[in-house]
């Protein structure tokens, strides 16, 4: 069995995130979008916040799961038995840092190859802080992340103000 793990922050999840799920649901039997709970930014959700609203944003998906993970990725891969780990790119900013990432972990573990997939070009400036940022200034953020988890959004940033 082809298992694709998606690693990441999600903090919140947005359509580019489910824009690369949907799209790796296709290519493998099962992908594993994978929460980091050591994320070094101070988050905003917590990882089970994270990852209920990811769950809730998923349909039709049944070969796509929602786990959290802490500790190293790669540890995290050979738990599951997946053979790829999914980045999405959106520009060449993120390449840089996330080539590095593919090359320290072709050196922790060979077999396990990393796959870019780009993101679709009307979520390319899209990510998950600019999301926060907008909508802490009160600006719509439709479109943009799953419609069910935009009052989630609004209501969490109105507790850290
Ligand atoms: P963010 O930078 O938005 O906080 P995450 O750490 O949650 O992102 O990202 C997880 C993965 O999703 C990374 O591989 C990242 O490159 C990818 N990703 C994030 N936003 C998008 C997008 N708009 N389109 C495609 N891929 C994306």
């Amino acid at each position: 069995m082809k298992i694709g793990v998606y690693p990441g922050s999600f903090d919140p999840v947005t359509e580019g995130h489910m824009d690369i799920i949907k799209r790796s649901a296709k290519m493998f039997d099962k992908v594993i979008v994978a929460v980091a709970k050591n994320y070094s930014k101070k988050p905003l959700f917590t990882a089970e916040e994270r990852t209920e609203l990811i769950q809730r944003s998923l349909q039709d998906m049944p070969n796509v799961e929602v786990d959290s993970f802490e500790g190293l990725l790669m540890d995290y891969i050979h738990s599951k038995n997946a053979q790829v780990i999914i980045k999405g790119l959106r520009a060449i900013s993120d390449f840089e840092y996330e080539f590095q990432m593919a090359l320290m972990n072709r050196k922790l573990d060979p077999k396990v190859e990393t796959i870019f997939m780009m993101t679709s070009y009307k979520y390319s400036f899209l990510s998950s802080s600019m999301i926060k940022e907008v909508a802490s200034l009160g600006g719509c953020i439709a479109g943009l992340v799953p419609e069910n988890i935009i009052p989630d959004i609004y209501r969490k940033l109105k507790t850290i103000r």
